[in-house]
């Protein structure tokens, strides 16, 4: 079977010296390796405010915690997303407002969103769903006009672009995650970036129980308290090695991508994605649209690739309260379908998963 996910682990004559180095160091916490790894990210990235925590969801929860989002609050989120998305707003103890998403493509509809603000928002939670890049242009005129931060969860959206630059520059946080299937893993962790100087301070401490790592720490004072957030030097070692690896793996599941859209665009029963030409999507899933879907999951599996809807759409877990009206994501859930396009998939698989859709189900 085609898998629909999987992790990328460098070659091992790569990875395990330098693992194997940072095991038996002495210094397996958050040290050295750690700010190496972020020396990398901010070349990548093209900033110097960010920060690498232990996961993505630790990301999204500082990110809240830094606009001071709280009980009483409400957050608007899409139900369209992985639940951690979500869980991270009920952490803080604010209520969650769903929006609606675009029929075509899934993404968050700012319109939706613009309805649902009130007194009581604190954040917009904006989700880059599959790779797929949100109208960050529109979501920042809302911020204008209303004063109120969004958040970027970018888990899905590695080395996607919006108007040419990496995401995050059109919104107050990006988050990405390095879990182990997202296009670049270090087995766990995350990342905010922030583009405030007072932010990037505060987000330093915070990971770390509130403690400053730059000064001794019986010279400390904790003034805000923090959590167990940061980033460690194994982790951060993977990070480092896979970066060599980065830019050849995005750019497979960018062109894994084109190729599907390319070839399926006039197949009767499959409507691809109309991607804003603003945007790069970096296609962390395939996603299009299909007719019949029980039967071409049917058809696909039967032939040896996996397919699947992967999300719950998160409006139907109880915790997160009662399911609200939305008539464009019953349009989109019931219609798109996702598979793999990740660094797995070579060009003889995407052939033969082309013919396989082709033949009909
Ligand atoms: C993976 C993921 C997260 C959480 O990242 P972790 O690193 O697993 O905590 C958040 N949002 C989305 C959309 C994700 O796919």
């Amino acid at each position: 079977m085609i898998p629909i996910v999987k992790p990328f682990i460098p070659p091992s004559d790569d990875l395990m010296p330098a693992l194997e180095s940072v095991l038996y160091s002495g210094y397996i916490a958050q040290g050295d390796r750690v700010d190496f790894f972020e020396e990398k990210l901010r070349l990548y990235f093209n900033t110097n405010r960010l920060v690498t925590v232990n996961s993505g969801t630790s990301a999204l929860h500082l990110a809240l915690c830094l606009i001071g989002v709280s009980k009483g609050d409400e957050v608007i989120s899409t139900p369209l997303t992985a639940e951690p998305t979500n869980t991270a707003i009920l952490q803080t103890g604010a209520k969650i407002v769903w929006a609606d998403v675009e029929p075509t493509t899934g993404l968050i509809s700012v319109e939706s969103v613009e309805r649902l603000i009130s007194d009581r928002t604190k954040a917009i939670m904006v989700v880059h769903y599959a790779g797929m890049v949100a109208d960050m242009n529109s979501f920042s005129v809302l911020k204008q006009k209303y004063g109120i931060p969004i958040i970027e969860d970018c888990a899905h959206a590695f080395g996607a672009e919006y108007r040419n630059e990496k995401l995050g520059f059109y919104s107050d946080y990006a988050v990405y995650s390095f879990q182990a299937i997202k296009h670049i893993t270090t087995i766990d962790g995350g990342l905010l970036i922030v583009n405030t100087e007072d932010d990037y301070e505060r987000a330093r401490k915070l990971r770390w129980f509130g403690l400053d790592k730059s000064t001794p720490r019986l010279e400390n004072n904790i003034r805000e308290s923090g959590y167990k957030y940061h980033m460690n030097n194994v982790n951060a070692e993977i990070g480092i090695i896979q970066m060599k690896y980065l830019e050849r793996n995005v750019q497979r599941y960018i062109d894994n991508g084109n190729y599907f859209d390319k070839t399926l665009e006039s197949v009767d029963g499959i409507t691809t994605i109309d991607y804003s030409k603003e945007t790069l999507p970096s296609y962390w899933l395939f996603t299009c649209l299909v007719e019949n879907r029980e039967s071409f999951i049917d058809h696909m599996n039967a032939n040896g690739i996996a397919c699947s809807t992967l999300h719950l759409r998160n409006d139907r877990h109880s915790v997160f309260g009662k399911k609200a009206d939305l008539p464009g994501l019953d349009d989109f859930y019931s219609k798109f379908i996702h598979w793999g396009c990740g660094h797995w998939i070579d060009t003889a698989d995407r052939q033969r998963i082309v013919e396989v859709v082709k033949s009909g189900w």
